[in-house]
């Protein structure tokens, strides 16, 4: 069994490799289609919507010759609200100019203020009635005319939202720079914090397309006015700055792009996932992405494994330098190494799949079930092994019993019948002298024969006991005349006058049904037991007395106790608990000598139970012992 579970085992190894090996190829045929996938999504990204992770360029060039293409144009796609770059800026017109000399140089303030005026009445151009309502707003803030600036810079919020100043500085966020710096001023804080959230809500706008200085300058100035914002909005505002430094970069890379003219261009820095390349000549044009594979694999490889492999049983690691490549384990069947597809660098993928405890592959395997099937037939063979050896010993052990019983009978029976055919033979030979010598042998070989009645009787009823064929003959009976009846027999079984056998009865126990045979045959064993074990002493106290039940079964219930009480040599702690075991004799060095078979308390435990009572035994070595009985008072029996 166990050799054809090994080969079992072996076969099924060798098979889950196979399958290990096969299922990998299947996950990498699995993980490329999904890279291709998502390389075709970073394209199309890069061609028509914002990318808000990665930003992108797009460069555009001729290529009169193919050698030294011209670029013609190259900016940033990426802007938050998907719209393309369309920037504004405002030039100075002359008239105004000639103002600010006034309003700087000459410091006249009313002349400036009416020309100013002037100029916005009469002109429909942006750029100059912008530049009118700054002079104008910047006037009467110096002349300490706040409610007039502050309106002034309210038509400038209101009607010129979009327009740039010197190219890049939002006119909306400087007039509101300039409403809080008024408000506060004012101390107006309930209006200058509603110009503030404003400004920042505008900062965070995601249609704001401004130079990262600029961007920067606006961040400051409020700052500097000391500008509150919530927790989340001032995260919002460190993010757009990160994004205009980080636009500012890549407007950085393409200003090197096109001065290079491509030609050395490095896209290693996995920042970016690519660019996207325009060529145009008169008549047609080309496209063209520059993919970072460093950048694609490192963003995309662990959401595509995460998503392919969501019980995470592989792992996976990608080879990018091809040289010195040697696979260490691939035996095992659970590494594999898989190239790159074309189009892609000459990578290689490394799959192995991830070690599972070895509980979890007992039970995913049949290899581990065929082994718990091995394991469990073995403990059963173990299991019956202990049981037979178990039933072996205790059979062995009651053979020896058994036989032991026998060399005791017999020995017990030699005794008394050695005597008897002595006494006989000297009364056949006529050799004795006195009547009165006579008498007393006679006494003494009715006596043994008493005494080999009771051993006979013993035996046949442990027979019948054993069988379970034993009758009891219940009838009505006074118990204490049964014990006053018994001593004088068992007192002349003893045969010494100086033997105390005293008989206590403390309570008349009522008439009670009763085998008297077998309750004679109980009260003699333990005495002859008292008696054999009792060594010098020469005292058996016999005590009849009743009580409530304090017994679980029999709780309230009157019962009657007897108990034998000797002085002898008592029993042992080990053999108390198998005393009433069938042939069991005591300690063979405490009993040398003392003739015993080992099945009278059997007998006097199965009869005290056959009467519905119980029977207790309380020792002390070498101070003596007392068994009781305890019969309930019922009719019933
Ligand atoms: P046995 O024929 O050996 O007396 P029993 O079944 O009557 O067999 O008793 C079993 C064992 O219990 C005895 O061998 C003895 O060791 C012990 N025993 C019984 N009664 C007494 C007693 N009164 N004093 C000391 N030991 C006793």
């Amino acid at each position: 069994m166990g050799f054809f579970a090994f080969r079992g085992l072996r076969n099924d190894q060798a098979l889950r490799e196979k399958q290990n090996q096969q299922e990998i190829k299947l996950l990498s045929i699995d993980i490329f289609s999904e890279l291709d996938m998502r390389v075709d999504l970073i394209k199309s990204e890069l061609l028509s919507h914002p990318y808000q992770e990665h930003p992108y360029c797009l460069i555009s060039w001729q290529k009169p010759d193919q050698e030294n293409p011209q670029i013609i144009q190259g900016r940033m796609v990426y802007y938050p609200d998907g719209s393309s770059s369309t920037e504004s800026s405002l030039p100075i017109p002359e008239q105004i100019n000639e103002i600010q000399l006034i309003e700087f140089s000459k410091e006249d303030y009313p002349s400036a203020i009416s020309l100013y005026q002037l100029l916005l009445n009469e002109q429909n151009n942006d750029p100059v009635k912008v530049q009118a309502l700054l002079g104008l707003g910047r006037i009467y803030k110096k002349t300490g005319q706040f409610d007039e600036a502050i309106t002034t810079y309210q038509t400038l919020i209101e009607n010129h939202p979009e327009d740039m100043l010197f190219d890049n500085l939002p006119v909306k966020a400087l007039s509101l720079l300039e409403q809080i710096a008024l408000f506060k001023q004012t101390s107006n804080s309930v209006a200058s914090k509603k110009a503030s959230d404003e400004l920042v809500s505008f900062l965070i706008s995601p249609t704001l397309r401004i130079e990262q200085s600029s961007y920067e300058y606006l961040l400051d100035r409020w700052e500097a006015l000391g500008g509150e914002a919530s927790d989340d909005d001032r995260a919002k505002l460190l993010k757009a700055k990160n994004l205009t430094s980080y636009l500012h970069r890549l407007n950085e890379m393409i200003t090197g792009l096109m001065r290079d003219q491509l030609s050395h261009h490095n896209l290693a820095s996995d920042e970016y996932p690519g660019i996207f390349i325009q060529a145009r000549d008169s008549s047609s044009s080309q496209f063209a992405w520059v993919l970072s594979m460093d950048s694609i694999v490192n963003h995309e490889f662990e959401q595509i494994f995460g998503k392919i492999d969501q019980e995470k049983q592989y792992s996976w690691e990608i080879i990018r330098d091809n040289a010195n490549q040697s696979i260490t384990d691939e035996e095992s069947g659970t590494r594999l190494e898989v190239n790159f597809p074309s189009g892609y660098p000459t990578w290689k993928l490394l799959i192995s799949k991830a070690e599972i405890s070895g509980w979890q592959r007992l039970f995913k395997t049949s290899q581990g079930v065929l082994l718990l099937v091995f394991v469990f037939i073995f403990l059963l063979m173990i299991a019956g092994l202990v049981f037979m050896l178990y039933t072996l010993s205790q059979e062995m052990k009651l053979n020896k019993m058994k036989s032991q019983f026998i060399s005791n009978v017999s020995h017990e029976f030699k005794t008394p019948l050695t005597s008897i055919r002595h006494m006989t033979e000297i009364m056949h030979l006529k050799r004795i002298d006195s009547e009165e010598r006579k008498e007393e042998y006679l006494q003494t070989m009715l006596e043994q024969c008493d005494h080999l009645g009771h051993l006979i009787e013993n035996i046949l009823d442990f027979s019948k006991i054993e069988e379970d064929i034993k009758n009891y003959r219940f009838e009505s009976h006074q118990l204490d005349e049964i014990m006053q009846d018994l001593i004088p027999v068992f007192k002349g079984r003893i045969g010494d006058e100086q033997y105390e056998l005293n008989l206590e009865i403390k309570d008349v126990p009522p008439q009670m049904l009763l085998d008297k045979d077998a309750v004679q045959q109980v009260l003699f064993n333990l005495l002859d037991n008292a008696y054999k074990y009792s060594q010098n002493s020469k005292r058996i106290d016999i005590i009849l007395s009743s009580q409530s039940s304090e017994h679980r079964a029999q709780e309230g219930q009157k019962e009657i106790l007897v108990s034998v009480r000797d002085f002898g040599i008592g029993i042992s702690e080990k053999d108390l608990g198998r005393i009433f075991e069938r042939f069991y004799r005591g300690d063979r060095l405490r009993t040398e000598g003392i003739k015993g078979s080992g099945i009278g308390l059997t007998i006097v435990n199965r009869i005290v139970k056959a009467h519905g009572g119980r029977i207790e035994v309380k020792s002390q070595i070498d101070k003596g012992t007392t068994f009781t009985i305890y019969l309930p008072v019922n009719e019933e029996v």
